[in-house]
């Protein structure tokens, strides 16, 4: 039996011993803390399973080091934070299922039938805690060869596994996703067969492993497998339905799925490349940035394939989507709404020649969301042919420069008109009317024109001509008028 008390080093565990072998009762590590001491990775969980109470055990230990204990009395388990760690208890159960719901009948059980109800093999894995033989590897299921071969595989046979809590099948693209593992094809056969089960499954948990998934370095390795499988075409159809290349008079169009996830790939590698944190809703935006394509699809004889708005289209598609998945539908779905509807608009400036306005129209519409437009349209260059890759990479960069000098004139990304009702009414003396907003508005577009520069004394001399132009005069002159 191998030892590793190397990877116990927390002075959590040496607690944890103690309080145990008081109690009398025997408990692990388990799962994926320590798949992840194995694999190098930053793990700031750990789960212990106990050969009894969970509760009771990690009442005393959470005492004893003076946390604040959570208690999850219907799951059966508790939880504290302690030195940097999320540290959750639950007692060792065996589990059988009904096939209406992911929700198990428990019983009390050993350690040996927790591994059991465990997804996969890599996560099955314990380290003992007991004074004997502290830090003892149990393995039963071959676990750690799995690891070293880079395999996912169910502990018992996948049907079983993946019927009675068909989250896994998601959780095993997820994983395979995340460390560049491999499903076993007799799962994967299973996971096919078993596609329908994930009826059962509350969207939520389709969406937090999906946004595991969009995190990952190379996203598009657990779409491909989603699709493979029937999965994708289960939660996400829009998605699914990018797939494939249809030809009229010997002329076929990009075949869209392996586009977007190309871009998504390419969102990914941008930024790590350029050190920025991992924003999961500009994934989402490059996953869905092309979903009004089907809608919009047509062929002419002339023109060929063409996927007029689907820009537009894609934008209006998103709120549906993000329902499907239970997703908030709050800023962060307004801001991927945002970015499918202008993916087109940076690298479209440069078919007419960029001019100022163009490009503060572009500034005034993203706003602070420029820089991730940005992003995203550079990853959208995917051509096969280099000249054409070639050329859209010019042409984004004069966009990007034109950006910048701008925005260093013009101040449009965060764009306040410089007048604001307020000035309209008490200048006018008028009250709230609609003549207000047509002269913000007529004030906001010669700014974005360029027709005059973005400052107050400026756009107060085109309220004044606004004004005059309704039949408003300015409250002192007509004071003026009167006495005179
Ligand atoms: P991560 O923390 O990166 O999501 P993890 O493997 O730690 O990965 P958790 O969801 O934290 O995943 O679960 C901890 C452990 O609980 C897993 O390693 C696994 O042993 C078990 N587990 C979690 N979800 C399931 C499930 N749906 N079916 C079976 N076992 C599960
Ligand atoms: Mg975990």
């Amino acid at each position: 039996m191998k030892v590793y008390s190397q990877y116990l080093e927390h002075p959590i565990f040496g607690i944890v011993s103690d309080a145990a072998a008081e109690l009398g009762v025997r408990c692990f590590t388990i799962g994926g803390f320590v798949r992840d001491c194995f694999l190098g990775r930053p793990c700031n969980d750990i789960d212990i399973v106990v050969e009894g109470s969970g509760i009771e055990l990690a009442t005393v230990v959470s005492r004893r080091v003076k946390a604040n204990l959570a208690v999850y009395r219907n799951f059966g388990t508790a939880m504290f934070k302690y030195k940097g760690m999320e540290i959750e208890f639950v007692g060792a159960r065996k589990e059988s299922y009904h096939r209406e719901s992911r929700n198990p009948v428990v019983e009390d059980g050993t350690l040996e039938e927790d591994q059991c109800r465990r997804d996969f093999t890599i996560n099955a894995m314990a380290f003992s805690l007991q004074r004997e033989d502290y830090g003892a590897l149990v393995d039963p299921f071959g676990g750690m060869s799995d690891l070293k071969n880079g395999i996912i595989r169910t502990p018992l046979d996948p049907d079983t596994t993946y019927s009675d809590d068909p989250l896994r099948m998601i959780r095993a693209v997820r994983f395979a996703t995340q460390l560049g593992f491999r499903i076993v094809p007799e799962s994967l056969e299973s996971i096919k067969r078993n596609v329908g089960r994930l009826d059962i499954l509350s969207r939520e948990r389709i969406a937090d492993e999906l946004a595991k998934i969009l995190l990952s370095k190379t996203p598009s390795t657990g779409f491909y497998l989603l699709e493979q499988t029937g999965l994708l075409e289960k939660f996400l159809p829009q998605l699914s339905a990018l797939k494939g290349v249809e030809t009229q008079d010997g002329k076929g169009h990009k075949e869209n799925f392996s586009h977007t996830l190309k871009v998504l790939d390419n969102v990914a590698a941008m930024e790590l490349e350029m050190g920025r944190e991992s924003n999961l809703w500009l994934r989402w935006a490059a996953l869905l940035h092309d979903v009004g394509k089907p809608a919009t699809k047509k062929f002419d004889q002339k023109a060929g394939w063409s996927f007029h708005a689907h820009d537009f289209i894609g934008a209006r598609m998103v709120p549906q989507i993000f329902k499907q998945l239970k997703m908030p539908l709050n800023e962060k779905m307004k801001y991927v709404q945002k970015l499918v509807g202008l993916h087109l608009r940076p690298i479209a400036l440069v078919d007419d020649i960029v001019t100022d306005s163009a490009v503060r129209r572009l500034l005034f519409d993203a706003g602070d969301d420029i820089d991730d437009l940005m992003i995203l349209c550079n990853a959208d260059i995917t051509s096969k042919r280099d000249n054409v890759v070639r050329r859209h990479k010019e042409n984004y960069k004069l966009v990007k420069e034109k950006l910048v000098e701008v925005e260093a004139k013009d101040a449009i990304r965060n764009f306040k008109n410089p007048i604001d009702g307020e000035l309209v009414m008490k200048h006018f003396g008028i009250p709230p009317c609609n003549a207000i907003g047509q002269i913000k508005e007529y004030v906001k577009e010669a700014i974005l024109d360029g027709r005059i520069e973005n400052n107050f004394d400026q756009a107060f001399v085109l309220m004044e001509e606004k004004g005059a132009e309704l039949g408003l005069r300015p409250v002192s002159l007509s004071e003026d008028d009167a006495r005179s």
